[in-house]
């Protein structure tokens, strides 16, 4: 069977590491790995998992905080990589549209998640 999750790379562009990323998102050790979001996200989700102690659940925040990347982003797609047994990693990548768009997000949200 044929993999139906591999990355296709910007759809605005078609490039890699393009202007139109926003944010690419390890989901399965729930950390941003690139692009001009990525700090803001890990220091955010950082905060969050300092505040909440040793017996939180990280599950709903996590997917909250990547709820409100989806929602400022124009396009997204998730997608995995398969490093051999065991040892895949899933991943979501974030764009916007054009650069406008793109500062415009990154400035909402770290509005929206100054302490
Ligand atoms: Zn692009």
């Amino acid at each position: 069977m044929e993999d139906e999750e591999e990355q296709q790379g910007c759809p605005f562009c078609k490039k890699e590491d393009c202007e139109h990323l926003l944010v690419h998102i390890d989901l399965t050790f729930r950390r941003a790995e690139g692009g001009p979001l990525s700090e803001a996200l890990n220091e955010k989700w950082g905060q969050i998992t300092d505040e909440g102690g040793d017996d939180f659940d990280e599950y709903e925040p996590w997917e909250e905080l990547i709820e409100m990347c989806l929602d400022v982003g124009d396009f997204d797609e998730t997608y995995g990589l398969d490093f051999g047994p065991g040892a895949a990693s899933k991943y979501t990548d974030v764009f916007c549209s054009s650069s406008e768009r793109l500062v415009d997000a990154v400035r909402k949200l770290k509005e929206f998640w100054e302490p």
